[in-house]
């Protein structure tokens, strides 16, 4: 048990008291931010933290352009996608332009969740089937319907009877050259039970980063197969990109592109709005083209001249200041860094990344999963003492996840890799 100081335990108690239950907080001692610019958040101590976990500002915090765009608007009118709104039609084009030209229509949503959500309908609706394909771990969001298609939120709710999970290669150990065949193997499985059963294919769902299953990354088109099985049986492909889009993979704007597949749909959400809640479905034509003249679709905040006008600013500076590149080079960098601490610590069992997101798996090999559990939570403790934030992820939460803002420097890299190399020390003395 940790001593909290007074401050933030009274804090603790009244959120407890007020929010119930369903609330988490992060860190044996939580923190309490006042303030974000760029890499950093600070507390009200004025103490700094580097942010090496926040993919939602992707931009950095509380970016000035990004800001004076937000108030701008507001300070003009915010109103609904039932008026013509010049900028919506730019911006829409504009992001379609960023994916592989059969993707060519967009509907906007305010979360990752209804995103999915969304995705979800209209592949039901195209394919007139109702079961899903998802990763072991995968989580895609909080609505009825997507949390019941999201294995990671474990006991805490039922699982929909018209989903179907698939083991990933990499967490089972199959070597990377089987890895294409392993998974579309787990694919066709999945398609004969549901089939079997006239449930039938409505869609595979997969977040192309994988990241609640642990990161995981390669080898590039291992899904390939996979997804040509669920189009054959008559299901759409969608990539879910929360996580890894709009740049984080470096060089690609999106994690799909590692894989050479073109989806159906794509669901976009996190970095968007670089902390304005907007999000997206972009896909092809004819599966939305069906679902919008079938099933009207009508969201009152989905696309609002602010939601437009920030997400517009974001990716006018995302491709400005060509943030993927510095994705690519940044996570270079980090990578060589914690190569070069592995070989100094054994604690450090596996490293994987895509440009600035890492899963870095804790504890030997041999070691029991509590324990590895135990050690990927005292580093991130420690860190977070230290003045630096990470997490946690995967099946038995013993990977460190690291998605630090896509604008970090080489100086905040070789910060984070100190403070990583202290907390390893500690775990060993
Ligand atoms: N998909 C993935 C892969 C996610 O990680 C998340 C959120 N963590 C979501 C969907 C849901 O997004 P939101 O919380 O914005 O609804």
């Amino acid at each position: 048990e940790v001593e909290l100081p007074r401050r933030e335990a009274a804090l603790i108690a009244r959120r407890d008291n007020v929010l119930g239950s369903s609330y988490r907080l992060q860190y044996r001692k939580p923190v309490h931010f006042v303030r974000g610019e760029g890499m950093w958040l600070y507390d009200p101590d004025g103490r700094a933290y580097l942010d090496f976990y926040n993919n939602v500002p992707s931009l950095g915090h509380c970016h000035r352009e990004v800001n004076a765009a937000m108030a701008e608007q507001a300070g003009r009118i915010s109103a609904n996608t039932r008026y013509l709104e010049p900028k919506l039609i730019d911006y829409a084009e504009r992001l379609v332009e960023t994916f592989p030209v059969e993707i060519d229509h967009v509907v906007f949503t305010c979360t990752g969740s209804e995103s999915n959500d969304l995705a979800l309908r209209i592949a039901r609706l195209d394919s007139g089937n109702e079961g899903v394909i998802v990763s072991a771990y995968a989580y895609h969001g909080t609505s009825a319907a997507v949390a019941a298609v999201s294995p990671n939120l474990g006991d805490a709710v039922k699982l929909s009877p018209n989903v179907r999970m698939v083991s990933l290669p990499g967490p089972q150990g199959v070597p990377e050259a089987q890895a294409p065949d392993y998974f579309e193997a787990q694919v066709r499985a999945a398609i004969f039970d549901l089939n079997r059963r006239g449930i039938g294919v409505a869609a595979l769902l997969i977040d192309s980063i994988f990241s609640s299953d642990g990161v995981w990354i390669d080898p590039p088109g291992f899904i390939a197969g996979g997804v040509a099985a669920v189009r054959e049986a008559g299901g759409l492909f969608i990539a879910d990109e929360v996580q890894p889009g709009f740049g984080r993979t470096g060089v690609h704007m999106w994690g799909f592109e590692r894989h050479n597949v073109v989806p159906d749909l794509v669901t976009l959400g996190k970095p968007m709005g670089n902390g304005f809640p907007i999000g997206a479905v972009v896909g092809r034509s004819a599966p939305m083209d069906k679902f919008g003249t079938t099933a009207r679709y009508s969201n009152t905040f989905a696309g609002n001249t602010m939601g437009i006008a920030t997400a517009d600013a974001v990716l006018t500076i995302l491709q400005r200041d060509r943030i993927p590149d510095n994705a690519l080079a940044m996570g270079r960098r980090l990578r060589a860094g914690l190569e070069d601490i592995a070989q100094r610590h054994d604690a450090i069992r596996a490293i994987r990344n895509a440009g600035l997101f890492f899963g870095i798996d804790m504890g030997l090999e041999t070691a029991p999963p509590a324990q590895r559990q135990a050690q990927a939570l005292d580093v991130v403790n420690t860190m977070r003492d230290d003045g630096v934030l990470i997490s946690t992820t995967g099946a038995n939460e013993d990977t460190l996840k690291v998605r630090p803002p896509l604008v970090c420097q080489a100086e905040h890299v070789d910060l984070f890799l100190a403070s990583l190399e202290c907390a390893l020390a500690r775990l060993a003395g």
